[in-house]
């Protein structure tokens, strides 16, 4: 018998071993190890059949069959490969994502070992010597988990556990049996830590839409900020446990906060499991094998756990569904919020993507009468919607990004006790640093862009590829010593802010402030004691934390966005302005947004600020469908990048020349390019695109189909790295 198996590699194709005569035969959807040139790896059987194209000397005997049942229920199985071919990926490789850590390596699919490990009943750090730092380390692992944990995962957290013995003679750890089944598994009576709060006009016929749903049935919730999406979600996963069924909620990756948990966790007395980056290989198995086996009955997670099998399927929820992280930007680039909707309607149940902003992908799907459009556009509670303010900083002078009048707001706003906060999608002292002789700006010697400039501690930074350089002493091109930054970055305004507000707080959020955890959580400290504080932070102040003391948003640089060469950069613009303006006002608190433009009269920001979101949408959405954009197309990028100039683009071109001697190119069917990436140069290597437009799905397939036939048997192609990826969500 032949085992015909998908393997993790870059091929797009099947492999075959022989069945040793001993080995009974395996289903599809369990784990074999195979032999892969001098490797082992780690595959799932596709199918067993009687016959191969290969002779059979050719074939290698399978080395180990790992699993009796399939590790993927034939749902999940079926799932990953209709994604492997949607997105045109390997599906060995696809495969691979619907699989913890631990079953890629062939682990067994079991529950952590029967041994678990945790600190004695008041055990403390103190009682070991201070120069006894393994152990205290040890000791410190075992503390932050006190139901428990196995020696594996201690060891993937970098506990020495050759030391637990010793701890255990000291009285300072125990071995215990763990049971695998959580607590109230199977509830489906008083589930309820806390009662749900009452719900009135649009939430109430929003909850009634998606009560009455039986079967696969799309919703888009679109609620403006503080209009009570959350309390829709959880009411809705109330009922999904009343009839003894999992929900899965995906959430931003910038989403997955202690407060969201929070609130999901003060809610129900089932246990609420969280697939987040901070947990060990091992938990993750565990609560994978507890989600397979019905046992977690609510599951929250970013991207990646949509993949998370369950065994009583009843709800999905993907929160702010319009979030660019729910897209895979390399290697298997899925869209887990697209995929939520494939899933569900292949396991035939509701799926509600909710959001204030929802992506005009969606808003078309709705328009199409696909989705139910439920509308959540007051605020809940008595809390009142921001004021908007355009402030026309045209000749006005500016101090580091600030005028004179928002300077003047903001000590107005600290006046009356309350939090202001301000945005700009930069980070850095400054994005660039220019010659006052010359005018030569630093740039990155590896991408098409410049050094950003920081200050603290002193160097350049590019934040294409990563790059730190020292501050140069003198241009490069003229040799003259006065080099100075040009534009605001982060840190820029934090400066400014700490001179014109020497007595309060200046909180920066960026991604240099917080790449400790640590520090944004002191920061939070901070801002939810509620004292007078400057907020002054990137995009990451937008998504996931709630400000309830902040009733002054500014944002600094509305026009950033407004000129993008990206189609996206109108609808990405709206998005931000109106997620940061949504942190401002809420509770009792009336909220004041002031976006500083130098376009005062441009029509995307006056219907911002004029109307709503929904009427950006419309306006845009024509703009889309006159340029044949998406939502009315569809779009597949070739991305190739080579260490030389032209090599890329020669390689798309005689890609698409082949591709057309072999098929004809299929109605509807546009073919855009070659030319090089909007950032040619990145990181070293020299990109260009080929884009492919196209009426219909089919046709688009058909194409991608035949491209990719050509681009593995192109020889140019071992010289060119090239990726494909269908739906982009950018240019770049
Ligand atoms: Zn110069
Ligand atoms: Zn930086
Ligand atoms: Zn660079």
């Amino acid at each position: 018998m032949i085992v015909r198996a998908a393997l993790p590699t870059p091929l797009h194709r099947l492999f075959d071993y022989l069945l040793p005569l001993s080995e009974p035969e395996p289903q599809p959807g369990c784990r074999v190890r195979v032999p892969f040139g001098n490797r082992e790896l780690v595959g799932l059987v596709i199918e067993v059949s009687e016959t191969s194209d290969l002779p059979r000397n050719k074939l290698k005997p399978l080395l180990e069959i790992l699993d009796r049942k399939p590790v993927l229920d034939p749902g999940m199985f079926k799932l990953g490969q209709w994604a492997a071919r949607y997105y045109q990926h390997p599906v060995g490789d696809a495969l691979s994502h619907l699989l913890p850590v631990l079953l890629r390596q062939g682990k067994a699919a079991e529950f952590a070992h029967a041994e678990l490990w945790r600190a004695t009943e008041g055990a403390s750090v103190d009682r070991l010597s201070s120069s006894a730092h393994r152990q205290r380390e040890l000791l410190e692992l075992l503390l932050q988990h006190p139901t428990g944990i196995s020696a594996d995962a201690l060891r993937a957290e970098g506990g020495q556990t050759q030391l637990l013995k010793t701890l255990a003679e000291k009285s300072l750890a125990e071995s215990f049996e763990h049971r695998p089944t959580p607590l109230h598994a199977d509830l489906t009576e008083d589930l309820l830590n806390e009662p749900a709060l009452p719900v009135h006009g649009e939430q109430a016929a929003a909850l009634d839409a998606i009560h009455a749903a039986s079967g696969f049935t799309p919703f888009l919730l679109y609620g403006v900020t503080g209009s009570g999406k959350t309390e829709i979600y959880l009411q809705a996963i109330e009922k999904t446990l009343a009839a003894g069924k999992q929900a899965l909620v995906l959430v931003p990756e910038i989403g997955l906060t202690p407060q969201t948990l929070g609130r999901f966790r003060a809610r129900f007395r089932v246990p609420v499991h969280a697939l987040h980056s901070n947990l060990s290989d091992r938990e993750r198995l565990d609560t994978w094998l507890h989600a397979r086996a019905g046992s977690a009955r609510i599951i929250i997670g970013t991207r990646s756990a949509i993949f998370t099998p369950m065994k009583t399927p009843g709800l999905i929820i993907v929160d702010e569904e319009h979030d660019g992280s729910f897209k895979q930007q390399d290697g298997f680039r899925y869209h887990a919020r697209d995929l939520a909707l494939v899933r569900a309607s292949r396991e035939n149940v509701p799926v509600i993507l909710g959001s204030a902003t929802p992506a005009l992908e969606s808003l078309h799907n709705a328009t199409l009468g696909r989705y139910q459009l439920l509308k959540l556009t007051r605020r809940a509670g008595n809390a009142q919607t921001p004021r908007f303010e355009l402030l026309d900083i045209r000749q006005q002078p500016l101090d580091a990004g600030l005028s004179d009048e928002l300077i003047r707001r903001i000590h107005q706003h600290l006046g009356c006790g309350t939090q202001v906060m301000l945005f700009l999608n930069r980070r850095g002292f400054s994005p660039s640093l220019i010659c006052n002789n010359c005018g030569g700006v630093v740039d990155c010697t590896r991408c098409d862009a410049h050094m950003t400039l920081h200050r603290n501690p002193p160097h350049l930074h590019c934040h294409h590829c990563d790059r730190q350089t020292p501050i140069p002493r003198a241009c490069s091109h003229c040799g003259s010593t006065e080099l100075k930054p040009l534009g605001i970055g982060t840190e820029r305004a934090e400066d400014a802010l700490q001179k014109h507000f020497p007595d309060v707080p200046i909180l920066r959020v960026d991604r240099d402030s917080t790449s400790r955890k640590s520090a944004l959580e002191k920061m939070m400290r901070v801002v939810h004691s509620g004292e007078p504080c400057i907020l002054v932070g990137t995009q990451m102040l937008a998504k996931g934390h709630h400000f309830p003391k902040v009733t002054l948003v500014a944002i600094l640089d509305a026009d950033a966005g407004l000129f993008s060469a990206d189609f996206r950069g109108m609808e990405k613009t709206a998005q931000l302005i109106l997620q940061v303006a949504g942190r401002a006002g809420r509770a009792d608190h009336p909220g004041e947004v002031v976006l500083q433009t130098l376009h005062a009269e441009h029509p995307m920001l006056q219907t911002l600020i004029g109307s709503d979101y929904l009427h950006f949408a419309r306006q845009e959405m024509g703009l889309r469908q006159a340029a044949a954009l998406p939502p009315f197309a569809h779009h597949a990028i070739v991305r190739g990048e080579a260490s030389r100039q032209g090599w890329a683009e020669q390689f798309l071109q005689a890609l698409n020349e082949s591709a057309r001697a072999q098929v004809q190119l299929p109605e509807g069917v546009q073919v855009i390019g070659p030319f090089p990436s909007p950032m040619e140069k990145r990181g070293g290597l020299f990109r260009a695109q080929l884009l492919i437009s196209a009426r219909s799905r089919p046709a688009l397939h058909a194409w991608l189909d035949a491209l990719i036939r050509q681009a593995e048997a192109d020889p140019q192609g071992r010289r060119v790295r090239w990726t494909l990826d269908v739906d982009p969500i950018d240019n770049y």
